[in-house]
């Protein structure tokens, strides 16, 4: 097999660079309100510093990028370092996930550094319910900013809700008539665990969502784009899908071909396992580029064969902030 491949014969080609742990918004199932302990600015690794990741990761064979965080749109600059990534030959799609409220600015820029499409985090279509959701955030700029980057270009765009019982599981059916009226993307993502309070209330499996879809129509099954797990279905006349992403009711390890980079410069070869091999320093002691691929090779060669939320562990270094979702 050509191109990087793990111990347990996956296929690795998928690249999530969070570029931040800094956010504008406080979600209440990825960080507590007070916020989190933010790294030191030189913990961050320099635009200069990713490209050089990157670039190398690409020699390897990866071949998609995500751009994550934290918000990703609150760091400085963020187009320059989508052109340089952009100027990566065997790279063949730059992808962003924001939370919305800053992309209106920088749709059309990011589109000309050579950004190919976003996906947009958003949990209700209501106002009230999005400030208290997000802890002070304005559905306004969300959804300014869904308009702006189908101006731009930058398509498809998805939208990723996370589905809470009691919380915003009453609005499915609404995000659900979107794909057909407006031809919106929906993904509906199950809650991960990492605040063990709220999950043991808020947990709804794509099962049952499913069932209570069930009255807009039959669920076609249809393939769309994307690099990741998701599972797309179209109701009848909709142009856009739905999409479920089941990181708990049905596990997709065995078909996970991504890496994460963490802001602060560590690779970590699973979302919720807390190994990560270090390549800051070894880049600021000036690795060479066999050595650089060595160790990309080596967080490569111990991704788990799969998460265990199911047995109730979860990571407790890092809340996803920082690892980039
Ligand atoms: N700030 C950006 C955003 O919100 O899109 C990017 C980073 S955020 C950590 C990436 C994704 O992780 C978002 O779609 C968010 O909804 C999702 N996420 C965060 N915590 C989660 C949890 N506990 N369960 C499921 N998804 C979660
Ligand atoms: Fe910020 Fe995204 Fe986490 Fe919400 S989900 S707090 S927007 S990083």
């Amino acid at each position: 097999m050509t191109g990087l491949s793990d111990s347990f014969q996956r296929p690795i080609d998928y690249l999530r660079i969070s570029v931040t742990d800094r956010c504008n918004l406080r979600c209440i199932y990825c960080m507590p309100a007070e916020g989190i302990d933010l790294l030191r600015h030189d913990d961050i690794l320099s635009y200069e510093e990713i490209y050089r990741v990157a670039a190398t990761a690409a020699e390897l064979g990866i071949k998609k990028i995500r751009i994550t965080g934290g918000e990703p749109l609150v760091r400085i600059g963020l187009s320059r370092l989508v052109q340089m990534l952009a100027q990566i030959d065997t790279i063949d799609d730059i992808a962003l996930t924001t939370n919305g409220t800053l992309l209106a600015r920088y749709a059309e820029e990011l589109k000309a550094a050579g950004l190919r499409r976003v996906n947009i985090s958003l949990d209700t279509l209501k106002a009230d319910k999005f400030k208290q959701i997000t802890r002070g955030g304005d559905l306004a700029d969300v959804l300014a900013s869904i308009g702006a980057a189908g101006v731009a270009g930058l398509k498809p765009i998805k939208i990723n809700m996370v589905v809470m019982a009691g919380i915003n599981d009453d609005e499915v059916l609404d995000f659900a008539r979107k794909t057909v009226a407006d031809g919106w993307h929906v993904r509906f993502i199950e809650h991960m665990p990492l605040n063990r309070e709220m999950a043991a209330t808020s947990f709804i499996s794509v099962n049952e969502l499913k069932e209570r879809l069930a009255v807009l129509g039959e669920l076609e099954p249809c393939t769309f784009k994307g690099n990741g797990p998701a599972k797309y279905y179209r109701l009848p006349r909709a142009e856009g899908t739905i999409g479920f992403i089941t990181p708990i009711s049905d596990h997709f390890c065995f078909r996970c071909n991504r890496l994460r980079l963490t802001a602060d410069g560590k690779l970590r070869p699973c979302l919720l396992s807390e190994q990560e091999i270090d390549l800051r320093q070894p880049l600021r002691q000036g690795v060479s580029a066999e050595e650089l691929k060595k160790l990309i090779k080596k967080a490569v060669d111990s991704k788990p064969r799969k998460h265990k939320l199911a047995e109730g562990l979860v990571p407790r270094d890092r809340p996803f902030s920082q690892v980039g979702g």
